[in-house]
């Protein structure tokens, strides 16, 4: 994939995290890596109203290589999974609703019931609080990327990642479809 290419996907991607309810306002954030180089959303904008230009190119130590915007403030979130997991090449963050619930309920999407949880994402774990942007919300995701390929943020939302930008996206869809159900589940076990 060219940098060009990872522009276009990713300003399409992120159009699609706000279609989909998983991101509102100016939530969220997207990357490709390429090799060594990570093109990324920029920060604080609306990620449904990006044009390819406006992606930042950094490398694994978070420096700016190319853009005149500044990266998003979870590049440390975006290279820490790059790093945990070899394969990834995609990195989504989102809040969806139903995941964010569970991951402010301080909840993790367990146990992996649906065969189709179970034999892709599996359990989704609970990464402990830290401050959005911070290094140690980095840090404290690293292990638990290692685990799955998708974690809940505590109180904040979800990281999603890939090999390839669709099995990123199909691991995003796939944990806010579980966490859905299992919430509609507990309602119906609970009678409520
Ligand atoms: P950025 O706009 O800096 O990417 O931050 C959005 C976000 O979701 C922080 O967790
Ligand atoms: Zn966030």
């Amino acid at each position: 994939m060219t940098e060009r290419q990872a522009r276009l996907i990713l300003t399409e991607f992120g159009r699609r995290m706000r279609v989909e309810n998983y991101i509102v306002a100016t939530d969220g954030n997207l990357s490709i890596r390429i090799g060594d180089k990570i093109i990324i959303s920029p920060s604080g904008l609306a990620k449904d109203r990006l044009n390819p230009d406006d992606f930042v190119v950094i490398n694994q130590e978070g420096q700016k290589i190319r853009g005149s915007r500044s990266p998003s403030t979870e590049w440390p979130v975006h290279t820490a999974a790059y790093q945990a997991r070899p394969e990834t090449c995609c990195v989504l963050h989102a809040h969806p609703l139903y995941a964010t619930a569970f991951a402010s309920a301080g909840l993790a999407l367990e146990p992996p019931f649906l065969t189709e949880i179970r034999d892709t994402i599996g359990r989704v774990p609970l990464v402990p609080f830290a401050e959005p942007g911070s290094r140690l919300l980095a840090e404290n995701l690293r292990p638990f990327l290692s685990e799955s390929p998708v974690c809940l943020l505590e109180n904040h939302g979800l990281v999603a990642t890939g090999a390839t930008v669709d099995e990123a996206w199909f691991n995003l869809e796939r944990a806010e479809h579980f966490a859905h159900i299992l919430y509609l589940k507990k309602n119906l076990l609970t009678g409520e």
